[in-house]
């Protein structure tokens, strides 16, 4: 289906988006990649009048080092932030998620911030960028703000981020050396998860000396497997550890029943793809048995 009319700017700074966005209220909706707002708009679920365009603006794009973290430009595109060489070195558990992510021609146009503001619990971003503890900065009328991950994802298809604001970029603390893998339950190549995990650990010697664990699509928000983080904190780096401390991984969760499974299989499969996530993450630093 064709949209409804609507008017279109591309503004080329932040304050100017901002400007646009206070002009036009409710009746404006930005635009990033528009890989899930046009099929939206395409189905007439929304209807904006006025289309804010944020991809002329440079300042929101590429992947920088800021001392101990990496900043990641909410306009970066999946497919950049996918192949960055920063990323990968500081940030693994990023890239193993982003490649994961639909096809190349979704990756080429989708961006980092547009897919994290979306809020989809079923997004592939969401989980790592939690495990990571990743903190989000948001433009505004009032000025910036920075949240972090435990409160950016409000609910389902809700970020913290208002009608009025604009996400600008997002802050990764490095995880360099951190062993990682994000493992994805697809019926069919390049689907959203039916669940997902993403992990990171930290093997110090034969011991798993820190974890990090983020579930995709087990509840309305991405969230965090802390039980499982603390069951395998200080344990040796092994398969029996992992497969004992993924055992907690549906603790917490409310996960959705839908055509692809219900919720007591989706809990099965947090506790099976934990196992892997895990073994993967260790085995990709040198640590598991
Ligand atoms: C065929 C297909 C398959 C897909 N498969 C997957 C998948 O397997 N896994 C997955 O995670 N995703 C998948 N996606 C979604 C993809 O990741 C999108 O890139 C993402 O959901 C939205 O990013 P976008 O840049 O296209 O945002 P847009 O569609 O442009 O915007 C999405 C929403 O976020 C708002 N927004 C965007 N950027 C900002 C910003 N900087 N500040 C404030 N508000 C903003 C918009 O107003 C809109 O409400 C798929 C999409 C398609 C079309």
């Amino acid at each position: 289906m064709i949209p409804a009319p609507f008017d279109y700017v591309a503004p080329a700074t932040v304050e100017e988006a901002l400007a646009a966005l206070a002009e036009h209220g409710d009746d404006a909706k930005i635009i990033a990649g528009g890989q899930s707002l046009l099929p939206v708009m395409r189905m007439r679920l929304n209807a904006p009048e006025w289309v804010i365009d944020l991809g002329r603006i440079p300042s929101l794009r590429g992947v920088r080092d800021d001392g101990d973290a990496l900043v990641i430009g909410a306009m970066t595109p999946h497919s950049v932030v996918g192949s960055d060489p920063l990323v990968a070195e500081h940030a693994g558990l990023l890239t193993n998620a982003v490649t994961e992510l639909a096809d190349e021609q979704v990756r080429h146009r989708g961006t980092f911030g547009g897919a994290l503001v979306h809020a989809d619990p079923a997004g592939d971003l969401g989980a790592p960028a939690r495990a990571l503890e990743a903190t989000f900065v948001i433009a505004g009328p009032s000025g910036t703000r920075t949240v972090g991950a435990d409160e950016f994802f409000v609910d389902l298809f809700e970020s913290a981020v208002s009608e009025d604001e604009i996400l600008t970029e997002v802050r990764i603390p490095k995880h360099t050396g951190w062993g990682t893998h994000y493992e994805k339950f697809v019926r069919v190549k390049h689907q959203w998860p039916i669940v997902a995990v993403a992990a990171a650990v930290r093997v110090e010697g034969d011991a798993v000396a820190e974890a990090r664990v983020g579930l995709t699509n087990m509840g309305s928000t991405p969230l965090r497997a802390r039980a499982v983080e603390e069951a395998l904190t200080g344990q040796p780096a092994t398969e029996e550890s992992a497969r004992a401390a993924a055992a907690y991984a549906a603790e917490g969760t409310e996960p959705p029943t839908d055509l692809n499974g219900d919720a007591d299989y989706r809990r099965h499969l947090a506790q099976v793809l934990t196992r892997r996530a895990l073994v993967a993450a260790m085995a990709s630093c040198g640590g598991a048995a």
